[in-house]
């Protein structure tokens, strides 16, 4: 190996050179430049429209999971959403963890006054799966994901015994609609949500996206149960 190569492992064991390697980030870079040169040149009035404000109508809160794509699957433009991603889409009740989640929820229904927040969840859910068994995902060397999940440990205990004959993909499954709906719930503690929707001037929505098949599912008024947003009625 020559003095000044840095050489490195790859997940498949090669041991490429830097300089040769088509790098993960070297795709990114190869995107910024396509985006300049075609996607900003098609939607640049947009872009000078939004360059002085925005004025988002929906808070999209979901999974920090790359598989969710909120712009994709709600076919939205820059502008559109406001997001707050993180693992398991959580939103912690207010006053337990005052943070990001809390700014965010607050800054989209006071500042920018949003007419609606989605809680999204999605199928594969590793923080629901990590949540079923810490021991097989590796909690205990992540104590602060560990800690971020007891946000939702009561969804874990309401399937437990709503749901005890489940087990594997539907017991995942049944926690990741029922941590949507503890979700909501716990979005409706925090104080900036309490008064929008008592203003009557916020709706909340649980959606649940299945990646295999691209079907997003939304709660009905009552949360008892899923439909897919294909057969709701808008
Ligand atoms: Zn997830």
């Amino acid at each position: 190996m020559a003095p000044n190569t840095v050489r490195f492992s790859t997940k498949h064991g090669q041991t490429p050179t830097m300089a040769s390697t088509p790098r993960p980030i070297r795709r990114l870079i190869e995107g910024v430049k396509q985006f300049r040169q075609r996607a900003f040149p098609d939607k640049q009035q947009l872009f000078e429209r939004l360059a002085t404000g925005q004025n988002p109508h929906t808070l999209f809160i979901t999974c920090a999971d790359s598989r969710i794509s909120p712009d994709l699957i709600t076919q939205s433009a820059p502008g559109d959403l406001f997001v707050c991603r993180n693992i398991g889409n959580i939103v912690p009740a207010y006053g337990e963890m005052m943070g990001g989640v809390s700014a965010v929820v607050e800054y989209a229904c006071t500042a920018l006054r949003v007419t609606d927040v989605v809680i999204c969840g999605h199928s594969d859910c590793g923080a629901m799966k990590g949540l079923l068994d810490p021991g097989k995902h590796g909690l205990e060397k992540m104590p602060t994901v560990s800690s971020w999940l007891r946000n939702a440990e009561a969804a874990r205990s309401v399937v437990a015994v709503t749901k005890p004959e489940l087990e594997g993909e539907p017991l995942v499954e049944a926690l990741v609609e029922q941590n949507v709906k503890l979700q909501l719930a716990h979005l409706r503690t925090h104080p900036a949500v309490a008064s929008a929707l008592a203003e009557q001037r916020l709706t909340l929505h649980g959606w649940v996206y299945d990646i295999k098949s691209g079907l997003v599912s939304e709660f009905n008024r009552g949360e008892e149960k899923l439909v897919p947003i294909a057969h709701a009625a808008a």
